[in-house]
């Protein structure tokens, strides 16, 4: 009998992670493409990342996603980077090549798709950013190599956002600054203005502290925040006319190129994004 009931394994370490929705998306894609893979949910503690590496090479997972806390310290557990990853110094992606494990971030790559694909060109545009963590990282990463001509880091936290604008002026052609947030954010010129920060993550009913009668309606307003679909972020930004776009083409878009790392095959970002829909549907 020529069969194979071994499933391939991919999933995501986190903690916490009961509501990281990935595995709606991906196991959507895989059954649309009839492989047997699975995605499993793993919640990981940070004292536990090294042994879940160990376990990870044990059992011959195909590979992981990896997600607050610990897209820097997997770094420590793994064989190679890829060439994002060294410049984002944050990975959200691994792929186990026969034991030898590859790190790639797709966050950044993820957001540059989901925002062009809404006919939205990065090129030339100046961005202000809000927070300065790992997804500030890497999307100001990669919208520099897509074009933008600056970015306005606006940070609590000096050293972090200094940090991102220091590695845009060191390795790309985009300009990078810092404007620290301290009370009420006044925002500087722009034209595409990006929420990186978890305030309005759900259950987070809240937005970010910042002058909204500054948005105009020639801007784009972009929410990484993928739940709730609409936040009061981009709320403010839609009455003010300026173009809201959410963090659900994002999410799909890094989860695209997860699937193709992994599988080595193009999934239909429909299928997913239908299947994230209709969960958010029933939530
Ligand atoms: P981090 O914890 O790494 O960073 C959060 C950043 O936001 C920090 O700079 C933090 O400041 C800042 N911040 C938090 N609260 C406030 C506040 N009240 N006022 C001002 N700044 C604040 O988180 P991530 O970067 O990993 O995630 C951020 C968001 O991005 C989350 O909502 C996550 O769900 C979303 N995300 C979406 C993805 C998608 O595919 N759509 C992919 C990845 C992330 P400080 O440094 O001072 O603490």
């Amino acid at each position: 009998m020529n069969v194979s009931y071994r499933a391939e394994l991919v999933g995501v370490f986190g903690c916490p992670i009961d509501e990281n929705p990935t595995v709606v998306i991906q196991e959507a894609a895989f059954r649309a493409l009839g492989l047997n893979y699975r995605y499993l949910t793993l919640l990981v503690r940070p004292e536990g990342l090294e042994d879940a590496f160990r376990g990870m090479r044990a059992m011959n997972f195909r590979g992981i996603n990896l997600t607050v806390p610990h897209k820097v310290e997997a770094l420590k557990y793994v064989d190679e980077v890829a060439p994002e990853v060294e410049l984002i110094g944050a990975t959200n992606t691994v792929v186990n090549e026969n034991g030898r494990l590859i790190a790639y971030n797709t966050d950044g790559k993820g957001f540059v798709s989901g925002i062009t694909s809404r006919g939205v060109s990065l090129s030339g545009k100046r961005i202000a950013l809000l927070g300065a963590g790992g997804a500030a990282r890497a999307v100001a990463a990669e919208c520099a190599l897509a074009g933008a001509a600056s970015i306005v880091i606006i940070g609590r936290t000096a050293e972090k956002a200094q940090a991102i604008a220091d590695i845009l002026n060191r390795r790309t052609a985009c300009a990078g600054s810092v404007q620290l947030w301290n009370g009420t954010a006044k925002l500087p010129p722009c034209d595409i203005l990006i929420n990186c920060t978890p305030v309005g993550l759900f259950p987070d009913p809240g937005c970010p502290d910042i002058d909204y009668d500054a948005i105009t309606a020639d801007m784009i307003v972009q929410d990484v925040i993928p739940n709730p679909a609409d936040t009061l972020f981009l709320k403010k930004a839609r009455e003010r006319g300026a173009q809201a776009l959410n963090g659900l083409d994002m999410l799909i878009g890094q989860a695209v190129i997860g699937f193709r790392l992994w599988t080595g095959l193009d999934p239909d970002p429909k299928v997913m994004k239908q299947a994230m829909i209709a969960e958010q549907n029933q939530g």
